[in-house]
């Protein structure tokens, strides 16, 4: 598959599906993140001679409305993006299609919010072959939205046989996270927390036979604990899936991957920041407490297991980082990994809370990589195929 660079437009009309869900406050966008991300998928279709036409979502909208119109991105799009920015209030039909072919030199066509059609997250083909009229070259550069079969995503891709490619924020997405999952260099290590086991299972299916080490932490280890027959007072806990939490341990022993369940707990007598706290063992938890950080003596045995990998993956916070009194075990982590990464491992941090985590403790420029994706991520970790990205590979534009 040729590489969005590889690729010559000659002026063709490049559709491109991106990801500007970004909150808005008052009209205004308050987190430019996923629209500057998109800037060099952008400039490199202008580079080589593409007319970009972007569509993506905002919001869940019930059907049209102006609080999540496309238009309020407009003035941000044109200022990082040095284009000129032309503004479709339809997504599909004439207003759309001709605004497309009317299409100059740097200028960019931002279409209106997907989502004001059902369809779009129906999947419905005849919506997807509506939106195809737009472009000439199809490009998925929504990471975000890869894990979703919708119109814009994937279905479109029947419209462009042999013109489909990644955009740049995609390509890097999938390259990033193949780092972890076919890693070339040992030790590998993944820490898994946050709240649920269910939620993680497959994640810990897919990657123990990949690792040779396994943190589990956050509220997910004390069903993990309990399941060994230890006590965790009112800690959180799923019962109903101690034989799973068993059934992982006995897999990863057989994988040689190397489980490291905290050693102790801050436990707190209440859910609250101002709960009156105190440290045990993490299987002799009083009656009464409950667990919501790990503690130091855990730390201390998990720095040299991170300092001495190559490759890191972190998914999940070690605690309820939200509440200050308990956000210690995450924050060390996120250092252990910073220094790491410093000292030539590869860090990638993905999936939701561990990304609020890192940017809440200043991190977010000392690991490798920081995923946009957060469900999507999920999914890709869990080894599932992405809709989005297996509809682009079925179709793509070879060199
Ligand atoms: P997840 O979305 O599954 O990664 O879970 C993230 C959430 O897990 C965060 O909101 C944390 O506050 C929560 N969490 C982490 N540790 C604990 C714990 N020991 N008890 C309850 N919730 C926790």
């Amino acid at each position: 598959m040729e590489a969005l660079n590889q690729i010559q437009f000659n002026n063709q009309r490049v559709l491109v599906r991106v990801d500007f869900n970004v909150p808005l406050n008052g009209g205004k966008v308050t987190d430019n993140t996923r629209i500057k991300a998109c800037i060099p998928t952008i400039q490199t279709i202008v580079k080589n001679g593409g007319r970009p036409v972007l569509m993506s979502h905002l919001g869940r909208p019930k059907g049209p409305s102006e609080e999540l119109s496309m238009r309020q991105l407009t003035g941000e799009l044109a200022q990082l993006s040095g284009y000129t920015v032309v503004f479709s209030e339809a997504c599909v039909g004439e207003e759309a299609v001709k605004a497309s072919r009317a299409l100059e030199k740097g200028q960019v066509l931002l279409l209106e919010n997907l989502r004001f059609h059902e369809e779009e997250t129906k999947g419905d083909k005849a919506f997807a072959k509506a939106l195809a009229q737009s472009g000439d070259f199809y490009i998925n550069d929504a990471f975000g939205t890869a894990h979703r079969a919708h119109a814009s995503t994937a279905i479109i891709t029947e419209f462009f046989e042999g013109k489909c490619a990644f955009g740049l924020v995609m390509k890097t997405e999938i390259e990033n996270v193949d780092k972890v999952l076919n890693a070339k260099e040992k030790p590998v290590t993944a820490i898994v927390g946050g709240a649920k086991v269910s939620s993680k299972i497959s994640i810990l299916e897919n990657l123990i036979p990949k690792l040779d080490h396994l943190i589990i932490a956050g509220g997910m280890a004390y069903t993990f604990v309990k399941a060994q027959g230890g006590k965790v007072g009112e800690s959180l806990v799923e019962d109903e899936y101690l034989e799973t939490a068993r059934n992982i341990l006995k897999k990863a022993k057989e994988k040689g991957c190397t489980i490291h369940l905290p050693l102790d707990s801050v436990n707190a007598d209440a859910f609250s920041n101002e709960a009156n706290t105190s440290v045990s063992p993490i299987d002799k938890i009083p009656d009464g407490l409950m667990g919501l950080d790990v503690g130091k003596k855990t730390l201390e045995c998990l720095k040299p297991v991170l300092y001495k990998s190559k490759i890191i993956l972190w998914n999940g916070p070690m605690g309820v980082f939200e509440m200050d009194n308990f956000a210690e075990g995450t924050k060390q982590v996120a250092a252990f990994i910073s220094e790491a990464t410093a000292k030539g491992a590869f860090s990638l941090v993905g999936g939701g809370d561990s990304v609020a985590a890192v940017k809440k403790f200043n991190r977010a420029d000392q690991v490798s990589y920081v995923s946009t994706g957060g469900g999507a991520m999920l999914e890709y970790l869990e080894g599932k195929e992405l809709p989005g990205i297996k509809a682009v590979l079925l179709h793509a534009h070879r060199g």
